[in-house]
């Protein structure tokens, strides 16, 4: 039966609570133990796909079509499991669950409250779809003492109540301020943190406490004392240089150690040997690349969270460090020097994107690429931006253009509906509401014999996770592969373009998927491995 570990966050937000989540799932792991981690969001948004990306980083897409947290990514990569839709839920969506049964007339006339009908749906969603896990991994969003996060907290107290300390747990991640004046650690706020978890009925097991300087025996003492813990549930967690070092990190402290104490496991040691190989290679690269990412959220890199981590996992493959330069692309529609910035760099990468502004200067950086031979990875919005770019100079269709950004007499890219009208093959809802109406989740391709994505993969078919609208139109397939852009993943049904590259160039691929939600640290994808070897090579040249 599976056990239940839930996760909070006091005193402060941006702790770290999902990736000390994400860390303790691998440490449970490495012991020979199976996992499934979940995260409850504290937010009314119903749909997360529809939220700013500039507000809440990048939306995560699991391969059921789950527009996700980006914590869940933090959870496959360091565990391997592939999210789910059920292991993600907002407060909204809770609210919305309980409404409709209250329409339908579930509750056959009772009067629907937050205790215990909200806290019932919540319960619900924890423990569903959990089989043969040993356990769950539960991370509560937002910080301890917010209104909103009050029905979850109400919803794992009780949980705690009714299958009792034997298997659930509940871990605390707080925060042990430095203050430099006083040359101290202060564990008040802690201290407050924990009285409030209390207050509500919950009395942490473990405390994980991030600070920037090394928590003395005394301090550990203190903490232990007045939050009613035992010392060895003190964990420090101290900044690391890599986020792959945090499952040794906190091994080291003891962790692992103490759930199992609680729930009266004894594990054998884990293993950690891929892990510290992982973190060995991240500080001990053997030389360097440098990459430019031409997109729009720049400003705020948790946008690109997955990208940048498969990065590094390319990085991680060919034994060298991967530096990102991060470009917004309107420069290069500003001014023409600009493009001297493309020049710095090994390799270009367009990610994914939406919406017209800066797609000019993403088609100048694609036609950059292609042009002097520099190695480009066009990824979903970049794929098609490259495919216009091919259609403009290659083919000569100079109106060539994505009917997203408006009615366009040459939409290269462009609505599948607005190509296949009367055609059953569309199965998205294009009058529906702005949220969900996208191609989301996992789809087959097919790879074309012979070409380099089919060598990179060194399969026939895959299997990749996708969200977009817009798909490059199939009827330009013929123009566009006679003036020398291959066509060479298509959906099995043979109508979507799921893949394009150039063949007489160093590395172009441009691909409608996200590759990058499904590379790990110890499984770096193989489009990621093959893009930073072609500019490992461009290096060497330049
Ligand atoms: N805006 C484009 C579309 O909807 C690309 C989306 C993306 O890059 N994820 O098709």
């Amino acid at each position: 039966m599976a056990r239940y570990i839930f996760i909070t966050g006091g005193v402060v937000s941006s702790l770290g609570k999902g990736l000390a989540s994400a860390a303790l799932g691998a440490l449970l792991q490495a012991r020979g133990y199976k996992v499934r981690l979940r995260k409850l969001d504290p937010y009314l948004n119903v749909d997360p796909g529809t939220m700013s990306p500039y507000q809440h980083g990048e939306v995560y897409v699991t391969d059921d079509g789950a527009e996700t947290d980006l914590d869940l990514g933090h959870y496959e990569r360091f565990t391997g499991v592939a999210a789910r839709k059920s292991d993600n839920v907002t407060t909204g969506q809770i609210y919305s669950k309980v409404l409709a049964r209250e329409r339908r007339g579930d509750y056959l006339g009772a009067t629907v409250q937050v205790i215990p009908h909200v806290t019932d749906a919540i319960k619900e969603f924890i423990a569903a779809e959990v089989t043969d896990e040993d356990f769950v991994v539960c991370e509560i969003g937002g910080t301890v003492g917010d209104i909103e996060s009050l029905p979850f907290l109400e919803a794992i107290r009780q949980m705690g109540n009714e299958l009792g300390p034997e298997r659930t747990l509940f871990l605390h991640v707080t925060l042990v301020p430095y203050i430099k004046a006083a040359g101290e650690l202060k564990t008040k706020p802690t201290q407050h943190s924990v009285k409030e978890l209390q207050a509500m009925g919950i009395k942490p097991d473990i405390l994980v406490c991030r600070s920037e300087h090394p928590i003395e025996p005394s301090d550990r003492r203190k903490i232990a004392l007045f939050c009613n813990v035992r010392p060895e549930a003190v964990i420090e967690a101290l900044d690391v240089d890599t986020i792959y070092a945090v499952p040794r990190a906190y091994h080291a402290q003891g962790l692992d150690d103490e759930v199992l104490r609680h729930f009266r496991l004894d594990g054998r040691e884990p293993d950690l040997g891929s892990w510290d190989e992982i973190v060995r290679r991240v500080r001990q690269p053997d030389g360097a690349v440098t990459i430019g990412v031409v997109g729009k959220y720049t400003s705020l890199l948790d946008a690109y969270k997955s990208l940048a981590e498969a990065l590094a996992h390319g990085g991680i493959a060919n034994d060298v460090k991967v530096k990102i330069n991060w470009l917004d692309s309107e420069i290069f529609e500003k001014e023409e020097e600009a493009l001297l910035h493309l020049e710095e760099v090994h390799g270009i990468l367009v990610p994914g994107g939406f919406g017209e502004r800066g797609s000019e200067g993403k088609i100048k950086a694609a036609g950059f690429a292609r042009q002097r031979g520099v190695p480009y990875f066009g990824i979903c919005f970049g794929m098609q931006m490259a495919v216009i770019e091919a259609a403009r100079s290659l083919a000569g269709l100079e109106k060539a253009n994505s009917s997203e950004f408006g009615p366009t007499d040459e939409a290269v890219v462009g609505l599948m509906t607005e190509w296949m009208r009367g055609n059953e093959v569309e199965r998205r809802n294009q009058a529906g509401d702005l949220g969900g109406t996208m191609r989301l989740g996992a789809y087959p391709c097919d790879l074309l014999p012979g070409s380099r994505v089919r060598e990179i993969y060194d399969a026939d078919h895959i299997s990749e996770r996708h969200r977009h609208r817009y798909e490059v139109n199939i009827n330009y397939r013929q123009i566009l592969e006679t003036n020398g852009l291959r066509f060479s993943g298509l959906s099995p049904d043979g109508e979507l373009p799921e893949i394009v590259e150039i063949p007489d160039h160093p590395w172009f691929v441009g691909v409608q998927f996200h590759p990058e939600l499904k590379s790990k640290p110890f499984e770096p994808h193989p489009l990621f491995t093959s893009f930073i070897k072609a500019a490992v090579e461009q290096a060497r040249l330049v």
